[in-house]
């Protein structure tokens, strides 16, 4: 049995709660995520998604509803100290602008910042900084200016410095948002080998598409609830449901449901990455060609 890692049932937060401005953000969100899983988190501006990130490691508390995570319920009364250091260790979260994360000089000491913080005794925080420096390919820039790196590798640095916390999820809020298209990808390998090789539970936070796809699932928070849930296949074959609210698709799903609509018979699920869309429409051609073939000889 894959183990439960984050329960929210019926999750509520409602910013300035007690004031006369008070805006709900969550309107009871129930999801349950597993150990080890990678999910992707989509929504468009305002919807929440940040909020809900916020929730997880209690930089914020629930308004309403329930809310455990890796066995905490963060609901409870007087949650001590050394209960939300732990937290802290166990949900590591990385932001989307690098240069905000950064606070050291020298990139090994901005590494050991965090779990210094947190209580790691001297000697393993030693090695646990090599080792996240090692994971990252940082080690050549241990003793490096991180103001003098690029985007990527920046942020390759603030999770350096949360995998040294030994979490057992991160959660990457738009981290790539700021990055050009080789940093992206950078960082988008690093979420795919912390998850593969690391084990540790992974949720995006992204408004790329493409970088969807690549996830296990998808959940796509919209006003404040869950919209959908489920594998990228399954997300974004509700195409209609996502453009009403103004969400798209991944490009080669668009061309497949555009052909689709055009009259061409494409039948199969996998439609979220382009290898899939590829090999579907390679198939639908072979078969017209053969078609073609009976008929002319
Ligand atoms: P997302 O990350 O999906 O863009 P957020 O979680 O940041 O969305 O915001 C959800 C809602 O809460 C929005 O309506 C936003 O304006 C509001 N909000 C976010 N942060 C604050 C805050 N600090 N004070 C008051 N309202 C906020
Ligand atoms: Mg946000």
């Amino acid at each position: 049995m894959p183990e439960l890692f984050i329960h929210a049932e019926d999750l509520c937060f409602t910013y300035d709660a007690e004031g006369p401005d008070a805006q709900p953000a969550l309107k009871g969100i129930t999801l349950d995520v597993y150990k080890g899983e990678y999910l992707a988190v989509l929504g468009h501006n305002g919807s929440g998604k940040s909020t809900f990130a916020k929730l997880l490691n209690l930089l914020l508390e629930p308004t309403a509803g329930k809310l455990t995570v890796a066995g905490m319920d963060l609901t409870a009364p007087n949650i001590g100290e050394e209960e939300l250091l732990q937290l802290r260790r166990n949900v590591g979260m990385v932001f989307q602008n690098p240069d905000n994360q950064l606070v050291a000089t020298i990139v090994e000491e901005d590494v050991a910042f965090g779990p210094e913080n947190l209580g790691i005794p001297h000697p393993e925080l030693r090695t646990r900084v090599d080792e996240a420096l090692q994971a990252l390919d940082m080690t050549p820039y241990a003793q490096h200016e991180p103001h003098r790196l690029s985007g990527g590798q920046k942020q390759r640095v603030a999770i350096a410095g949360i995998l040294a916390m030994m979490p057992k999820c991160i959660v990457f809020d738009e981290a790539t948002a700021m990055l050009d298209p080789s940093g992206r990808r950078e960082v988008l390998r690093t979420l795919r080998m912390l998850n593969r090789e690391f084990g540790i539970t992974i949720l995006n936070i992204t408004h790329y598409m493409n970088e969807a796809a690549e996830a296990d699932r998808v959940i796509v928070i919209n006003d404040g609830t869950l919209l959908a849930d489920g594998s990228p296949d399954e997300v974004f074959a509700q195409r209609a449901i996502l453009h009403e609210v103004g969400l798209e698709v991944p490009q080669c799903t668009e061309l497949l449901f555009r052909l689709r609509e055009a009259g061409v018979e494409i039948p199969g699920e996998r439609i979220s990455s382009a290898e899939s869309c590829a090999d579907l429409i390679a198939a639908a051609l072979k078969r017209r060609a053969e078609k073609g073939g009976e008929q002319n000889g």
